[in-house]
Order: C-alpha cells, then sequence, then structure tokens
C-alpha cells in the first residue's frame, strides 16, 4: 500500500466542517472551533500538522475528498 502524508495547517482552518463530513475516520471538530487530524504530531518547525499512513485507494479518495472539500485549502495530500 502507499505510504501518504497529510499536512495540516491547523492555524488557518476556519472549522466549516466539511473535512469531518466526508472524512471522519481521521478528522474530528475540536471544541475550539477548528478540525483535529487524529493521530497527527505537530511539527515543530513548521507548526503544521502531520499524519503518515499507508493508505489503500479508499483510505486516499476520502482523505482527498477532505483536502478538496477544505474552504481554505489547509489540508494537503504528498504521496510518498
Ligand atoms: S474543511 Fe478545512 S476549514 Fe473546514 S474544518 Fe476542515 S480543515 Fe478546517
Amino acid at each position: 500500500m502507499p505510504k501518504i502524508k497529510v499536512v495540516y495547517n491547523r492555524k488557518n482552518c476556519i472549522g466549516a466542517g466539511s473535512c469531518c463530513i466526508v472524512c471522519p475516520k481521521f478528522w474530528q471538530m475540536n471544541n475550539d472551533g477548528k478540525a483535529d487530524l487524529l493521530g497527527s504530531k505537530q511539527n515543530p518547525k513548521t507548526g503544521d500538522y502531520e499524519l503518515t499512513v499507508e493508505a489503500n485507494k479508499e483510505v486516499l479518495k476520502s482523505l482527498e475528498q477532505s483536502a478538496d472539500s477544505c474552504p481554505v485549502q489547509v489540508i494537503k495530500i504528498v504521496k510518498k
């Protein structure tokens, strides 16, 4: 299975929530009004949250949909 990295600029999330609707396995709204990328770690250099996963087609599609659905494009999917 291909490894992909999800990079999330949480600082600029506006809390639209669409990522959580299309991909609830990886995204959840937090009480502070922003989404959390479940299982991710913050990169101390960039401040972004990062998660590397082995993604089958279904998971990849779902994550890509979450990135596409984000109105402020703070979710990036990087294929490794
Ligand atoms: S879709 Fe984008 S702006 Fe909306 S909650 Fe998810 S990350 Fe934040």
